[in-house]
């Protein structure tokens, strides 16, 4: 039975999704302004683990993960560069699913932008302008907190008096708001060509809460199951969702919350605003490869901090090269005819701890241990005496089934038929004849993360498996 920390309630919950065997998510995404760094990766590969391990557990699931494509940082940029907000955003967007499938991580069903989904913002703002939880003034419209009873109710936070502090992102725009927690809905624009859109309450923007209640909404109902995001979201972002869409509709927004713990560097926060960080593509121009990257961030539980350290990223490498290596030495094992109930139990044991630590709030790392514990084990079965024929399948199953769930054995070499290889080949000379040597580049790093190696001689390209 998967139990799970619920924000809301300060406590780990049993989980049972409104529909049987189905679970509707949302999952806060990147601002698209630039890189993502790994901590925000943290936060994603985390989201990708809980989707996974849902769909694991047998749960059909829709999850909705949107990109924030507007907001003060992309406006000013986008300006200074003279271009739209979308010339603007576009690379970053692609980079950003570049990074993510390479991260391994699923693509979710639904990944809206908030720029697409004015319209759902516009009505929602009206809807809350018609019920008396939002106001305009000086041409913005704000959101009325003392008409939300509920508020503080996610972050547990006390607002005695005008508290406007305890956040970074706490919204400070010096307008007139009849009490400083107001926060904005809709920021009147203006200037002619600031980026704006009409509304019957005027030409502006949506602030960025609004955009993830609309959207949520949107694609998943008024009420659903798992809403998840970074812990620094819970206030106020996370906050002022549940004011906006439970003001609007009345209902229950969402009814499990979910934050995990950030990724610090030598125990401070990595942010881009303290310069401390590193994209993924800085760690792959170092070397490390993506099942590294991936396997230090679902290492350590997901309610606990990370700290990032390049030791820690170069074990996490040898880690996932111990464990890409078992799997070859299970293929390649000496078959023994003999019976072996032991490696039957080792990988049936294994499959349980994996499970009841998955469903013990997500505990990866006790997940981690269960798959090592069970290489351990099986190497010694296997150098001493060779596999029986069903234990050799049993392992390579087991190997496979934790890695729909964590996926740090990466692709199965196997996987990448001879004809596939050949192809690409083919592929990578005539991008050389054509001097694309970006493109040929790439596709020999993509063979050798496959490890496939290729050879120029003379006759053409050679090509062996690692
Ligand atoms: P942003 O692109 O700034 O909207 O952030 C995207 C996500 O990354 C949010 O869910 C944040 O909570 C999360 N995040 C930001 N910094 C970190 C960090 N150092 N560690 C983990 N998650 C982070
Ligand atoms: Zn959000």
């Amino acid at each position: 039975m998967l139990r799970f920390f619920n924000t809301l309630s300060r406590t780990v919950e049993e989980f049972r999704p409104i529909d049987e065997g189905k679970v509707r998510m949302y999952i806060c995404g990147p601002t698209v302004w630039n890189f993502a760094h790994v901590g925000n990766f943290r936060t994603f590969v985390f989201g990708d683990v809980l989707r996974r391990y849902l769909k694991y557990s047998g749960y059909e699931v829709t999850h909705v993960f949107n990109l924030t494509d507007i907001d003060d940082r992309i406006i000013k940029e986008a300006a200074q560069r003279g271009i739209s907000i979308d010339e603007f955003t576009a690379p970053y967007i692609q980079y950003f699913w570049e990074d993510f499938d390479a991260l391994g991580m699923e693509r979710p069903e639904v990944t809206p932008r908030a720029t697409h989904h004015i319209a759902e913002m516009i009505d929602m703002i009206a809807k809350l302008m018609e019920n008396g939880k939002a106001y305009e003034s000086d041409g913005s419209i704000y959101y009325r907190i003392t008409a939300f009873p509920d508020y503080g109710n996610l972050s547990k936070i006390k607002f005695e008096g005008n508290i406007t502090g305890g956040s970074e992102r706490i919204d400070t725009d010096k307008y007139d708001k009849e009490d400083a927690r107001d926060f904005a809905l809709w920021k009147l624009v203006g200037l002619d060509d600031e980026p704006g859109w009409d509304a019957p309450f005027g030409r502006g923007r949506p602030g960025w809460h609004i955009e993830c209640s609309a959207m949520a909404m949107k694609y998943l109902g008024e009420t659903f199951d798992i809403h998840a995001g970074g812990q620094d979201l819970q206030f106020p972002h996370h906050e002022n969702e549940i004011a906006q869409s439970e003001g609007a509709t009345g209902k229950q927004f969402s009814r499990y919350w979910i934050h995990s713990e950030f990724l610090k560097i030598d125990d401070v926060t990595m942010s881009k605003s303290k310069g401390n960080f590193f994209t993924f593509r800085d760690l792959r121009e170092q070397g490390y490869s993506a099942l590294a990257i991936r396997y230090l961030l679902l290492s350590v539980p997901y309610r606990r901090q990370l700290n990032f350290t390049f030791e820690g990223l170069q074990a996490s490498e040898s880690t996932v090269e111990r464990l890409r290596n078992f799997r070859g030495l299970v293929k390649d094992a000496r078959i023994n005819e003999g019976s072996d109930a032991q490696t039957a139990d080792a990988v049936a044991a294994a499959i349980e701890k994996f499970k009841v630590a998955m469903d013990d709030d997500f505990n990866t790392a006790a997940a981690l241990a269960a798959v090592h514990d069970l290489v351990r084990e099986a190497n010694i079965t296997i150098a001493a005496d060779g596999l029986q024929p069903a234990d050799q399948t049993a392992l390579l199953v087991a190997i496979a089934q934790f890695d729909t769930v964590l996926g740090i054995f990466g692709p199965d070499d196997a996987e990448l038929l001879d004809a596939d290889i050949e192809k690409l080949i083919e592929e990578r000379q005539s991008a050389r004849r054509d001097r694309d040597f970006a493109r040929s580049d790439e596709i020999r790093d993509q063979l050798a993360d496959q490890g496939i190696i290729l050879e120029d001689t003379k006759e053409g390209v050679r090509w062996k498996r690692r």
